[in-house]
């Protein structure tokens, strides 16, 4: 079979794997569309995400929907059915497993997260835990996109917004347009969309926001210098932690979603500490799928707006480029191995 690998930095290969063999409690799934995540342009730009490095040839994608190859009534799956595949199999028996807090399990067999090869593949085989079926109607791009939608849940979920808060969204790509239609959802009064990039504040607005600014000084002149409530950082910029702190207003919350270039944060001190605010860091999710399903079945997210592009297996690498430079209004790539199911 098909799959495509990162042998180094900028270099994005297509060749040929040895299909996989299915473990006890796997379940075989030929996949039917992989996103290319920010997290995956640290592999490809910079070789890894902090401690975690690649080591070459890696396959990455954790964003991926496939369909079941065999039946497994005990499972209720039925061959050619849909599905969406929760990256994350994570131990079930440590301190934070116990608790509740899988996504901070540090033993997670994290599908597309070094060392543990990911889905940019034709075939893959995974924990029947991680399976997510999805509605008939849905499409492999919707089902993907239960991934990046589950990461802003999981943001949501620790944002604890109150109704007619004032929110910034700081980084207009999936995961802030995510971000702002939940936001839209929770009740927010005012939605401020921050982006250099133009072409992403007209997407922001027509997914709900009511203000789209290039810089903060959108934020500044709408809320006479107060700043907002809660701010929703997802960008992959170094300042951004910097960004969300002078947005925020005084007594105000940071939810920090995106993952800074080069593994940095600098930050002026001084100001987060006056505003007395409170900073989380979000990492992956918990148990949203099935919410994040309900949201894209009841059209309440829009996540086809999201996806803007799709290349076959072989021009991943185009993708990867695509995405790193962020031509042509590209926010999503979706990677298609194959256009329908054919084991
Ligand atoms: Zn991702
Ligand atoms: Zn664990």
């Amino acid at each position: 079979m098909r799959a495509t690998y990162i042998h180094g930095v900028r270099d994005v290969r297509t060749g040929e794997e040895t299909a996989p063999e299915p473990a006890a409690g796997e379940v075989l799934v030929q996949v039917a569309g992989i996103g290319v995540c920010g997290s995956d342009l640290h592999y490809y730009l910079e070789g890894g995400i902090g401690s975690a490095h690649i080591h070459a040839p890696f396959i990455p994608g954790h964003e991926f929907a496939g369909w079941i190859v065999h039946d497994h009534p005990a499972l209720g799956l039925r061959r050619g059915q849909l599905v969406a595949v929760d990256p994350a199999r994570p131990c079930g028996h440590c301190e934070w497993c116990e608790r509740g807090d899988v996504n901070l399990c540090p033993n997670v067999e994290f599908t597309g997260a070094p060392p543990f090869n990911g889905a940019m593949t034709e075939l893959i085989a995974v924990d029947a835990a991680q399976i997510h079926p999805v509605p008939d109607h849905f499409t492999p791009a919707q089902a993907m996109m239960l991934e990046p939608l589950g990461v802003a849940i999981q943001a949501m979920d620790l944002a604890h917004q109150r109704v007619l808060e004032s929110v910034a969204v700081i980084g207009c790509g999936t995961i802030g347009l995510c971000l702002l239609q939940l936001a839209r959802r929770a009740g927010a009064e005012h939605i401020y969309a921050v982006d250099p990039c133009a072409e992403r504040l007209e997407k922001a607005l027509s997914l709900g926001a009511d203000t789209a600014g290039q810089d903060l000084t959108c934020i500044e002149a709408g809320t006479d210098g107060r700043g907002c409530d809660l701010v929703l950082e997802a960008t992959n910029d170094p300042a951004g932690l910097q960004l969300a702190v002078d947005a925020a207003a005084i007594g105000g919350r940071a939810m920090i979603v995106g993952i800074p270039d080069g593994n940095r944060y600098a930050l002026d001190a001084a100001q987060a500490r006056r505003k007395g605010l409170v900073i989380k860091f979000i990492r992956r999710m918990g148990h949203v799928y099935p919410r994040a399903i309900r949201l894209v079945a009841a059209g309440e997210v829009d996540v086809d707006a999201i996806v803007t592009h799709r290349f076959p297996l072989e021009q991943a690498d185009e993708a990867f480029r695509l995405q790193t430079e962020r031509r042509d209004g590209v926010i999503k790539s979706l990677i298609v191995p194959r256009e329908c199911f054919e084991p």
